[in-house]
């Protein structure tokens, strides 16, 4: 019989995994609507990473009560869940930052794309393990 499930491959979405791995998307939220303009939040959200755009709605200045944009970001740095800035008249503003979209980390290998459970390296560690108590066990056995 054959299964209809569609069974996605680690090839299939490498380029994509790839690509998101270096990108998070985030909220500024409740942020003063006057630091809702490109320049400000390029300023802001640089304090994260790089903005590569904004959501249309942030973009076309629409009513929210947050900002939301793709961010280019290094592996391995910290993602803040607030930033600091200087306002326009010189008050430091603790900012809360949310992350909608966080490249998934391997807490076992540090890698990114996959989590720990799915993790190869530990399939492999393990495997090797169970290898060596099954000769332990057959030593003493004997
Ligand atoms: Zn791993």
């Amino acid at each position: 019989m054959q299964s209809n499930n569609v069974k996605i491959t680690l090839d299939d979405i490498k380029e994509e995994v790839a690509y998101w791995n270096s990108t998070i998307v985030c909220y500024v939220l409740g942020v003063n609507p006057s630091l809702m303009g490109q320049v400000a939040l390029t300023k802001i959200v640089g304090l994260i990473g790089k903005p590569v755009k904004a959501d249309s709605a942030t973009a076309t200045r629409q009513r929210l009560i947050f900002a939301r944009v793709l961010v280019e970001v290094t592996l391995n740095q910290p993602l803040p869940n607030t930033i600091m800035f200087e306002n326009e008249i010189g008050c430091i503003v603790e900012q809360k930052v949310e992350y909608e979209w966080k490249p998934i980390l391997c807490t076992h290998c540090k890698n990114y794309g996959h989590e720990i459970q799915n993790c190869t390296k530990v399939a492999k560690e393990k495997g090797e393990e169970e290898e060596r108590k099954g000769k332990q066990q057959d030593l003493a056995g004997q």
